[in-house]
C-alpha cells in the first residue's frame, strides 16, 4: 500500500467495487432477456439474478429428455439456446471490456470500476465450474446451449472457454493496474466484489427486482 491510501480510500475502492456487481449481473440477464424477447419466448421475464418464460422449467427438461417437439409447442428452442448463450456472451464481453479498459491508467475512477466489472463478470465461473466438474451442470447456462442445440460437446466447450477467459481477464486486470499499491488495490477489489455480490443476490437484488 502507499503511503497516500488512507483508509478512506481504501473504503471508497471498496464501495466502486460492490457497486459493480448489480450492472454486472443485469447485464449478463438483460442478454438473455433480450434474446428471449426477440425469439418470442412468451412472458419473457428478467428478475435480479435471472431470466424466466412462461413454461421455462417444464420447457428445459422435455429438452433434456431429448423431446425436441414436445419443448418446441412452448417456444422456439433455437431462440431459447440463443439467448442462453447471450448471457454467457455479456459475460465474456464485459470481462475483455473491463480488462482492456483498465489500461487507461489516466481515469481512475474508471479504472477501478473496469476491474471490478471484470471480478463481478467473472464471479459465474466459479460456481459453473464446481458444477461442471461436479458433473452437475445440467441448468447452466452452457448446459442450456448445448440441450438446445443438441450438441453434449458445447458444454464442455463453453465451461472451459469461460473459466479459462475469466482466468487470463482477471491476470490481464492485475498486471495491468499501477503497480504502486497494486495489491492493496486488488485486495480492495476482491472485498468490494464479494460483499457486492453477497448483498445482491440476498438482500438488495431480491428487494428491487424480485
Ligand atoms: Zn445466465
Amino acid at each position: 500500500m502507499t503511503p497516500h491510501t488512507t483508509l478512506k480510500d481504501r473504503l471508497r475502492r471498496i464501495a466502486i467495487a460492490a457497486a459493480c456487481v448489480p450492472p454486472a449481473v443485469l447485464l449478463h440477464e438483460l442478454g438473455h432477456w433480450v434474446g428471449n424477447t426477440m425469439a418470442g419466448l412468451p412472458d419473457a421475464t428478467i428478475h435480479y439474478a435471472s431470466t424466466g418464460f412462461r413454461n421455462q422449467p417444464a420447457f428445459w427438461s422435455a429438452l433434456r429428455a431429448g423431446d425436441m417437439a414436445l419443448a418446441e409447442t412452448m417456444g422456439s428452442v433455437s431462440g431459447a439456446g440463443i439467448a442462453a448463450f447471450l448471457g454467457i456472451a455479456m459475460s465474456w464481453v464485459l470481462m475483455i471490456g473491463g480488462a482492456w479498459l483498465v489500461r487507461r491508467p489516466s481515469i481512475r475512477p474508471i479504472r477501478i470500476v473496469a476491474a471490478a466489472i471484470v471480478l463481478a463478470s467473472a464471479v459465474r465461473f466459479l460456481p459453473v465450474g464446481v458444477m461442471f466438474f461436479r458433473g452437475a451442470a445440467e441448468h447452466t447456462d452452457e448446459a442450456h446451449v448445448a440441450q438446445a442445440f443438441s450438441v453434449p460437446a458445447l458444454l464442455p466447450a463453453l465451461v472451459l472457454f469461460g473459466i479459462a477467459l475469466a482466468i487470463t481477464s482477471i491476470i490481464a486486470m492485475f498486471r495491468r493496474l499501477p503497480v504502486d499499491g497494486r495489491r492493496a488495490l486488488m485486495t480492495d477489489l476482491v472485498v468490494g466484489v464479494v460483499l457486492g455480490t453477497v448483498a445482491w443476490l440476498n438482500f438488495v437484488g431480491p428487494a428491487v427486482l424480485p
